[in-house]
């Protein structure tokens, strides 16, 4: 016998995909969620949360992120932590094949896929980006212990730079922040919160030109410092440094609809106010299609409204 026809598929498993999971479940909708293989999203790489309510004193991100999927599953969703090969929406019902080739059928996909950080494109970069180097990495909470009492730097001018400098400075022997403006994005309360740190350097007006290393090192290539030019003036200089941590902002994780639906020019997923795409039944919420926000709060706001217009939808089409 086939396998039914589903009622939603949820694409994701971060605030978005897991608040969605909640409602839907509590619909009696029977949702699956396709967590993919690293679940939990962004929030699995953060320290500690205080912006989410309903923790007096915060709580970490990963335990968050764990409490979410307990959540989901208590409340009926099926939960698989398998990546998402491809999605067909050219055909009713749609297609949903997992990495390991089994096929799903569903009325309704709600698409929840986050980001991923961005990389400044960097000729070394290669070299240096784990595994194969190391000394480049993304997530201070991550890969910070390895630099132990060793100056590093952060690079960004945003919040993300902000928490990962504050983090590793108090693991490393010195961490600096390079920025290619004097203007920062990030808010006044985090950028404070560095300024205020006597561990935390700055290079201001400076564009990481290259990462500096030794490519033949064993076991893998490790990076010695940075090759810095001012933004003004293009003057060059080398900062020592045992390793870079990028945090320049993310890219939305779109490829699956490449085709299917309408993006902005950067890759975010176009939606309307009901978090509905140009194809009737798909749905998009979370970091995939906001690029103004980008909060676990606001992603688990639009994982709700995409619950709650994919049961309006089933309803309106008959099919649940
Ligand atoms: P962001 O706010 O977009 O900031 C990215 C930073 O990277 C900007 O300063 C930008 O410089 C710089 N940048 C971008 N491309 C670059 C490149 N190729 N080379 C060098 N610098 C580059 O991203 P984010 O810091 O990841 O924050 C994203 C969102 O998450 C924000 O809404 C933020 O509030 C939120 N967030 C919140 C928390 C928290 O509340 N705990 C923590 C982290 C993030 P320019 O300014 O010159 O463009």
């Amino acid at each position: 016998m086939s396998d039914p026809i589903r009622n939603t598929v949820i694409v994701g498993s971060g605030p978005a995909g897991l608040t969605a999971a909640i409602y839907t479940a509590r619909a009696n909708l029977g949702p699956l969620v396709l967590g993919g293989a690293n679940a939990g999203g962004q929030l699995m790489t953060t320290s500690e949360v205080e912006n989410y309510p309903g923790f007096r004193k915060g709580i970490l991100g990963p335990q968050l992120m764990d409490d979410m999927m307990a959540q989901a599953a208590h409340c009926g969703a099926e939960m698989v932590y398998e990546d998402v090969a491809a999605i067909d929406t050219s055909a009713r019902p749609f297609t949903v094949t997992y990495a390991g080739g089994k096929k799903v059928k569903t009325h309704t996909v709600i698409f929840a896929t986050g980001a991923a950080p961005r990389t400044p494109g960097l000729p070394s970069e290669k070299n240096y980006c784990p595994p194969k180097g190391t000394g480049l990495h993304t997530c201070a909470v991550c890969d910070g212990s390895f630099y132990r009492k060793m100056p590093i730097a952060v690079v960004g001018g945003g919040d993300s730079a902000m928490e990962e400098a504050t983090y590793l400075a108090k693991i490393c022997s010195s961490v600096t922040i390079i920025h290619r403006r004097e203007e920062f994005r990030a808010s006044k309360v985090m950028l404070d919160r560095a300024r205020a740190n006597p561990n935390i350097k700055w290079e201001l007006n400076q564009i990481v030109d290259d990462v500096l290393g030794d490519p033949a090192h064993k076991p893998v290539p490790i990076v010695t410092g940075v090759r810095l030019k001012h933004a003004k003036t293009g003057a060059i200089k080398e900062l020592k440094i045992e390793a870079l941590f990028i945090a320049i902002g993310h890219v939305p994780t779109t490829d699956l609809l490449r085709g299917q639906v309408e993006f902005d020019k950067d890759g975010y997923i176009v939606v309307n106010e009901h978090q509905e795409t140009k194809v009737p039944g798909l749905f998009a919420a979370g970091d995939c299609h906001d690029r103004h926000y980008r909060q676990a709060v606001t992603a688990a706001g639009m994982g709700c409204i995409a619950a709650l217009e994919t049961e309006r939808y089933l309803t309106r089409e008959g099919l649940a």
